[in-house]
């Protein structure tokens, strides 16, 4: 491990404040939104005092300043995935416009009747319910890849799902409620024996993990600012150049456009064909930061850091045998997140009950409801970390736990 969390919690101003009765912030809600280092939230206030202006439009100094800002920060994301360069990396607001950009750019032009769209069981709604728009637009099919009793994906039935009227693979890299690590790059080889364009949801995994998109065979991949120590309101959509070019736009309007009559209209360059109005200028600007601060922590030693509280919670979890527990077994590599249930104990008012003593979770379906069916469960508590969290952190979840065991007793 090349950092100590310890050290790392002081570069976040927030974990410094009580919460409830006066106490410590306990934040454990880290695969709903990460909290955010100074350095970024003063590389976004810096935007604001010193050259906030809009881009591409003025020839004034602020205007230019914002722009080479603004542009260099879809660079520094592109080579955070292991992308070519800012024509392959595009700024939405969130991972959730990322898919719908493929899904309405991508895959409406390529989908018809006979043709399908294979995802998993476990994926979020930003994808799956996405998907099933796009079928009922376009009259292709949603094939899902079931999720074995491990929480890992079913390979056999992925070899079954994914034939030649396949035309997108849509995955989930790391499931927001399992912690599953899913073998992208084996199921990417399969999509493409079959022609078939490859859709990764980065969102869990592009900041717990290193990720580069070549290595994951994947075409595009969507992840949020929001949940890598970013600012919200900015995601990022990669897409191989080829198939951006080939593209049509999702959103319409200024900046997109090369030139415009009243007859028609053709369209600017990458990756600007697909930022229409006004970008998140101070929000990209951040996020690149935010890329800056994770890449010098080291993502190896923050997916270490991930697996190893994982693994701790995991364990003291599993001793208990009034608490269950979902995803792969004590052992299996997962990001930093446990989602469990306690007998007796309803989710919310254990979350109420955490919250009481400074320890934030989340308690619900976590957007992936079909995946709580598979599971039979109508929802769960899920702990989830990220580089400043401590076995400390960890231990407080455990005692409170506890202390709702004895109260439900
Ligand atoms: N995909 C996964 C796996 C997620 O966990 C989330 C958010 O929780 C999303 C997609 C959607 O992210 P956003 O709400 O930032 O668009």
């Amino acid at each position: 491990m090349s950092f100590d969390a310890d050290e790392v919690r002081a570069d976040f101003p927030i974990l410094q404040r009580t919460v409830a009765d006066g106490e410590p912030l306990v934040y454990l809600d880290n695969a709903a939104t990460t909290q955010t280092p100074e350095r970024v939230s003063t590389a976004e206030k810096s935007f604001y005092d010193e050259y906030n202006a809009n881009v591409h439009r003025g020839i004034h100094t602020l205007s230019h300043e914002a722009s080479v800002a603004y542009e260099d920060a879809h660079d520094r994301l592109a080579e955070f995935v292991g992308a070519e360069g800012r024509e392959e990396l595009i700024f939405t607001k969130n991972a959730t416009e990322a898919v719908n950009l493929v899904a309405y750019g991508y895959g409406v032009q390529h989908l018809d009747e006979g043709d399908a769209v294979v995802t998993t069981e476990m994926e979020h709604h930003a994808s799956l319910v996405t998907w099933q728009q796009i079928a009922e637009q376009t009259g292709a099919d949603v094939r899902y890849v079931e999720v074995d009793d491990d929480g890992r994906l079913d390979m056999d039935h992925a070899r079954e799902v994914i034939d030649d009227d396949v035309e997108l693979l849509s995955v989930v890299h790391v499931s927001n409620v399992l912690g599953t690590v899913n073998p992208v790059r084996e199921l990417a080889d399969l999509a493409h024996d079959h022609d078939a364009a490859v859709l990764v949801d980065g969102a869990q995994s592009v900041p717990t993990r290193p990720v580069d998109v070549d290595d994951l065979g994947a075409d595009f991949l969507a992840f949020s600012g929001h949940k890598m120590a970013g600012p919200t309101g900015i995601g990022c959509l990669y897409g191989e150049q080829e198939l951006l070019e080939e593209m049509e736009p999702f959103l319409f309007g200024g900046e997109m456009i090369r030139h415009v009559t009243f007859d028609e209209s053709t369209w600017n360059e990458l990756p600007w064909k697909f930022e229409a109005g006004t970008p998140p200028i101070a929000e990209g600007i951040a996020l690149a930061e935010a890329a800056d601060y994770l890449d010098e922590l080291g993502m190896d030693a923050v997916r270490e850091h991930e697996n190893d509280l994982a693994q701790y919670l995991l364990a003291e979890l599993e001793d208990r045998d009034d608490v269950e527990t979902y995803g792969p077994p004590p052992g299996v590599e997962r990001s930093g997140l446990v989602a469990f249930n306690v007998d007796g104990v309803h989710g919310h008012d254990l979350s109420e009950l955490l919250d009481d003593r400074g320890i934030a979770v989340r308690a619900g379906d976590h957007c992936t409801q079909p995946l709580h069916d598979v599971l039979d469960i109508p929802g769960s508590v899920r702990a989830s970390f990220y580089a400043y969290t401590t076995r400390e952190d960890v231990d407080a979840l455990l005692d409170a736990i506890e202390d709702a065991a004895g109260k439900r007793d």
